[in-house]
C-alpha cells in the first residue's frame, strides 16, 4: 500500500472567508496533522491558477489524496475532482470541507471563533480523507425516446424541443384535445393576439411530426425504470399500451380556483371566474356594461398564500377587452394591489387607466360585498382614499382566482419518485440551481405543473426541459455518482426497512448468492443515506459517508477535547 499522502488547499475566497478567518494560521496547523504532504494558500483555489496548482502539487508531491478548504460542494465540488481527476487520481478521492458558510458567514463577528472552527472542519476533513477509496461510477445505456406527460401550451413545446433534436416524443394528454388550459382563453396577453394565432400553429407543428406520437384521451397508469429506462403504461378506451423512454417531462398544467363559497360564487349566475369570463365571450355572449372585477379571489389567504402570478394581468386584459368594445361601459377593478410585472404589462396597466377602467384598492379584513336577490345587482365596497362605502353596480362580477395544483399530482408524483411542494405543484431539486429538475435523475418539469406560469414562462421553461432531458438522450449513457448505498449481504437480515425508508424506490429484497437480501439499484441511488440510517445491522454502508470515514472525523473531533489521538 502506498504511503497516504494529503495535500490541503486552503481558499481566501477573496474576502468572503479570509476577510473573517485567519486563514495563514489553518494553513500552519493543517501542517501539522498526520499524513499531510502539502499545504497551500490560495486566494481562489477555483480560478485556473488555483486548478492547475492542484494538478502541480498532486505530480510533485505524489498526493493520494486532496482536502480542498473552501466554499461550497454544491457549486465548487465537481471543479475540484475534475482537477483530480486531470492528475491522475481517481475523483472520490478528493474530500471537501466548506469553511464559507460553516465558518465565515456564521461566526462573522467573531474570526476567532471562526478561525478555531475551520481548523476543526479542516482536521476532520483530513482524518476522513485518508479512508477515502477509489469508487467506480455506474454507467447505463439510455433509451433514445422521451415521454412528455400533458399536451398543453408547455407539454407541446417540450416535445417540439425534443423532437427537432431528432429525438423520439411520446405526448400524452388526458383530453382528447392538445392545447390546455388556454383553449378557453379568448384572447393572449402581452400581444393581445387571438389564442387560435398562437395555439392552432403549435398543435398543427406537434400532430404533424414524424418524431412525435399524440396519445390523445389517455392517462399514464404506470412508470417503472430510473433516467436512460423508465417503462411507463399508458391507458387509453380501457387499453394498456407500454412504452419505453429514457426521459420524462411533466406538465400536466393546472386547474383555475372555483371559488365555491367566495362572493356567493356558484350561487348567483352572473357572479363568474376570469375563465368562465374568457368561455362565455368566446362563445360570442354581448359585452356587459356594469363589470366589475375582484381580484385575489382565494389567494394570499391563510390556507392558500401564494399569489398567482398573473391574476392581475388577465384582469387588466379582460378590462381592456370590455372597454375596446363598450367605451362607455363602467369596469371597475377591486384590488389588494396590482402586480403588473414587465414592460408591456405595465403598459397594458397604464392603458387600461387611459381607457378609464377604475382601479380601486379594497381591504382583506373588509371585503367588498356582492348586493342582489337571485342576480349580482351591484357590489358595495369601502372606498380607502375616500374613507367611506361605496356601491358599484354589476351586470356582471369577474372574480380573478389563481391556478391550483390538480388533484391527482399525488398520484403522479408518488408514481415518478418526485416530490410536491407545499401547495401541491411539482417541486423542482433547487429553485436556483436546479429549476425544473427533480432530484430523480430523468425526470424533468415545466409549465404550470411546477407553479402557475404565463405563456412566455411556460414555453422558456418548455424549452429548458426539452434542452435538459435531451442531455441524456443524446450522449446515449448516463454515470451514476459513486456515493452509492451498498448492501453487505453477508450481514444483512433482510428486515426490509431500508426499501420502506428509500424515497427513490432504489432498494429491493431479493435471491442472491446469501439468501435474500437488500440490493441497491446504483442508477437509482442519490445517496442519501437514509437506508443507512435505517438498518439495524449495520449492513447498508455509503460510499464516501461508510462507517470507517465517518468515525475517523468524529474521532478527529474529539481528539482535541479529549487531547487524545482520534482515529
Ligand atoms: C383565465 C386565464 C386567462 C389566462 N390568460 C393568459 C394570457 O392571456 N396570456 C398568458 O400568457 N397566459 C394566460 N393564462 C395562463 C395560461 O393558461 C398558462 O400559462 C398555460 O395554460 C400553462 O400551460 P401548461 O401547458 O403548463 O398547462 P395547461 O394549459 O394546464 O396544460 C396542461 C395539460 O396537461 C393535461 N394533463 C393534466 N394532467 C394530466 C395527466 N395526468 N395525464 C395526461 N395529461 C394531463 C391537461 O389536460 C392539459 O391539457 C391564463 C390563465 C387563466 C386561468
Amino acid at each position: 500500500m502506498p504511503k497516504t499522502r494529503v495535500g490541503v488547499f486552503v481558499c481566501h475566497c477573496g474576502n468572503n472567508i479570509g476577510g473573517v478567518v485567519r486563514v495563514p494560521e489553518v494553513v500552519e496547523y493543517a501542517r501539522t496533522l498526520p499524513n499531510v504532504a502539502c499545504v497551500e494558500d490560495n486566494l481562489y483555489t477555483c480560478s485556473e491558477e488555483g486548478l492547475s496548482s492542484i494538478r502541480e502539487q498532486i505530480a510533485e508531491h505524489g498526493l493520494n489524496r486532496v482536502v480542498v478548504a473552501s466554499c461550497t460542494p454544491r457549486t465548487h465540488e465537481p471543479l475540484f475532482r475534475e482537477a483530480c481527476e486531470q492528475a491522475g487520481l481517481n475523483k472520490y478521492l478528493f474530500e471537501f470541507v466548506n469553511i464559507r458558510e460553516h465558518c465565515s458567514w456564521v461566526h462573522m463577528h467573531d474570526p476567532a471563533m471562526a478561525t478555531q472552527k475551520a481548523k476543526e472542519l479542516v482536521r476532520m476533513g483530513v482524518a476522513k480523507a485518508r479512508f477515502l477509496e477509489p469508487q467506480e461510477e455506474f454507467e447505463s445505456s439510455v433509451f433514445p425516446a422521451a415521454l412528455v406527460i400533458g399536451g398543453g401550451v408547455a407539454g407541446m413545446t417540450a416535445a417540439l424541443g425534443l423532437a427537432n433534436q431528432g429525438i423520439q416524443v411520446h405526448l400524452v394528454e388526458r383530453d382528447q384535445e392538445l392545447g390546455g388550459l388556454i383553449r378557453e382563453v379568448r384572447t393572449l396577453f402581452p400581444a393581445g393576439q387571438a389564442t387560435e394565432e398562437v395555439l392552432q400553429p403549435l398543435a398543427e407543428q406537434v400532430r404533424n411530426h414524424r418524431q412525435i406520437t399524440v396519445h390523445l384521451g389517455s392517462e399514464v397508469e404506470d412508470v417503472g425504470g430510473f433516467i436512460g429506462d423508465f417503462d411507463v403504461a399508458v391507458k387509453a378506451d380501457g387499453q394498456v399500451n407500454n412504452l419505453k423512454v429514457g426521459a420524462v417531462i411533466v406538465a400536466t398544467g393546472a386547474e383555475e380556483l372555483k371559488p365555491t363559497g367566495l362572493y356567493r360564487y356558484s350561487e348567483l349566475g352572473n357572479v363568474v371566474t376570469q375563465l368562465e369570463f374568457e368561455e362565455r365571450f368566446k362563445r360570442g355572449a354581448d359585452v356587459p356594461r356594469d363589470v366589475v372585477i375582484i381580484n385575489c379571489v382565494g389567494a394570499r389567504i391563510p390556507e392558500r398564500t401564494y399569489c398567482g402570478r398573473f391574476c392581475c394581468t388577465t384582469a387588466i386584459k379582460n378590462a381592456i377587452w370590455i372597454k375596446e368594445r363598450e367605451p362607455e361601459a363602467s369596469v371597475f377593478v377591486l384590488h389588494r394591489d396590482v402586480m403588473a410585472y414587465g414592460v408591456q404589462i405595465e403598459e397594458s396597466y397604464r392603458r387600461a387607466m387611459e381607457l378609464g377602467v377604475r382601479f380601486l384598492r379594497y381591504d382583506p379584513e373588509n371585503p367588498p360585498q356582492i348586493l342582489g336577490d337571485g342576480r349580482a345587482e351591484a357590489v358595495r365596497v369601502q372606498h380607502q382614499l375616500m374613507g367611506k362605502e361605496i356601491v358599484l353596480p354589476a351586470e356582471l362580477v369577474v372574480l380573478t382566482t389563481p391556478l391550483v395544483a390538480r388533484d391527482d399530482n399525488p398520484r403522479l408524483s408518488k408514481m415518478l419518485k418526485v416530490p410536491l411542494g407545499g401547495e401541491g405543484f411539482f417541486l423542482e431539486a433547487h429553485l436556483k440551481l436546479r429549476p425544473i429538475e427533480f432530484s430523480t435523475d430523468g425526470v424533468y418539469v415545466c409549465g404550470s405543473a411546477r407553479y402557475p406560469a404565463n405563456i412566455p414562462e411556460s414555453v422558456s421553461q418548455a424549452y429548458a426541459s426539452a434542452a435538459k432531458a435531451s442531455i441524456p438522450i443524446r450522449e446515449g449513457v448516463v454515470r451514476a455518482e459513486a456515493i452509492t448505498a451498498l448492501c453487505d449481504e453477508r450481514t444483512c437480515s433482510a428486515c426490509g426497512n431500508c426499501v420502506e425508508v428509500c424515497p427513490f424506490g432504489a432498494v429491493e429484497l431479493q435471491e442472491g448468492r446469501f439468501g435474500r437480501t437488500a440490493q441497491v439499484n446504483p442508477a437509482q441511488c442519490k445517496g442519501c443515506g437514509c437506508c443507512v440510517a435505517a438498518c439495524p445491522s449495520g449492513a447498508m454502508q455509503q460510499s464516501g459517508f461508510n462507517d470507517r470515514q465517518l468515525l475517523s472525523m468524529i474521532g478527529a473531533l474529539a481528539e482535541e477535547m479529549t487531547g487524545g489521538v482520534g482515529e
